[in-house]
């Protein structure tokens, strides 16, 4: 798909009325979903809102399902404010903090797990904000990478972006700057050559883009990944397991093959967590092993992510991919293979 083909708007869709004027919801859902835009903000890129797949429309298109809240869902699914020493800094693990450099995003994905925060205001980190993060990296030479993330990290001006990164790079103990985006996927047009030489520190700056199916990987977007890597920065995706998206080997095997055929290595695939009206999204843990096992020997080693689950309360992430090694004894093991046959191990 092609910039100003016919199907794509020209300016991005933030409201129920410019959704039901682009026929994505039907006329009847427009009180149920004036009230879910009351509690969490629309926006469909431009570029987004012209892809006519299931797959990516219900990423972005709210529906009156979100109202439900049950009760095991969280504000905080991961627990972000738990370890937050200072503001816009949250220091969970001993070596890597994250940054929440904005509230903003360029869409509003409507499973997200910080769904309560983005949105809100102009969410920019303040001056003041800033050179308190900077003082506590100062302070805590273990700190050896920073986590931009928000909101969306890369939706700020390359000015912004190129002040702040020269900023951390004046600190010797950080040797690394992640980034975690869906600017190169939903707003691939972003990745301007002012913002990549913003990227061009002394740190290393590593991208994860954040994406959840193949079809939301158009020409444009392929395009900015390779201006990417053509910049020297690595790239590695993470996804968010979603039923109704992608909760099946096919529509993920698609995904993570066409992300290795454009230099992007699969790292996540997040069970979804429990943001407050999302069930409609959620699905079993079992089911996501059975789908990482249908994958596994399907397709290469590197195009295959890690399934890992955050635990809430900001206990941190682990895998809860399925097994293929039981204990029988002392030494002895019987291991799974890729096609569910199992072998006896002795080491
Ligand atoms: C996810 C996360 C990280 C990064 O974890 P990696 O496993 O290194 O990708 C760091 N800090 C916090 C608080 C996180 O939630
Ligand atoms: S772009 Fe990321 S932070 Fe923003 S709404 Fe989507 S998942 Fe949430």
């Amino acid at each position: 798909m092609k910039d100003g083909s016919p199907d794509t708007p020209r300016s991005a869709l933030v409201s129920v009325e410019a959704l039901v004027a682009e026929g994505l919801v039907p006329e009847a859902d427009r009180a149920a979903l004036d009230q879910v835009a009351e509690a969490f903000r629309i926006r469909i890129s431009p570029a987004m809102a012209g892809i006519p797949s299931p797959g990516v429309t219900a990423q972005f298109v709210p529906t009156p399902a979100e109202l439900t809240l049950r009760p095991e869902e969280l504000a905080d699914p991961i627990g972000d404010d738990a370890h937050s020493p200072v503001p816009g800094l949250t220091h969970r693990y001993p070596d890597r903090v994250i940054l929440h450099a904005t509230q903003v995003c360029e869409v509003y994905c409507r499973f997200c797990f910080r769904r309560e925060t983005v949105g809100g205001g102009d969410g920019a980190l303040s001056e003041a904000e800033f050179a308190g993060i900077l003082a506590y990296l100062h302070d805590h030479p273990a700190i050896w990478e920073v986590i931009f993330t928000g909101g969306d990290p890369l939706i700020l001006s390359p000015r912004r972006l190129a002040a702040m990164l020269q900023r951390l790079a004046a600190i010797p103990s950080i040797q690394v700057i992640r980034f975690h985006s869906r600017i190169p996927v939903v707003a691939p047009e972003r990745i301007t050559p002012a913002l990549l030489a913003a990227l061009d520190v002394r740190p290393a700056v590593w991208v994860v883009v954040h994406t959840n199916h193949a079809d939301e990987i158009t020409p444009d977007a392929s395009a900015a990944f390779a201006r990417l890597s053509r910049a020297g920065v690595p790239l590695l995706s993470q996804t968010v397991l979603l039923r109704g998206v992608n909760d099946d080997p096919d529509t993920l095997e698609a995904l993570f093959r066409k992300l290795i055929a454009c230099r992007v290595k699969p790292y996540y695939l997040h069970h979804p967590d429990l943001a407050k009206g999302t069930g409609h999204f959620r699905l079993p843990i079992a089911r996501g092993q059975e789908i990482m096992a249908a994958l596994r020997g399907r397709i290469s080693g590197t195009a295959l992510p890690l399934y890992v689950l955050d635990i809430p309360g900001g206990h941190g992430k682990v895998p809860v991919g399925p097994g293929y090694l039981e204990a029988t004894g002392a030494g002895e093991w019987i291991v799974t293979d890729p096609q569910g046959r199992k072998h006896p191990y002795r080491d």
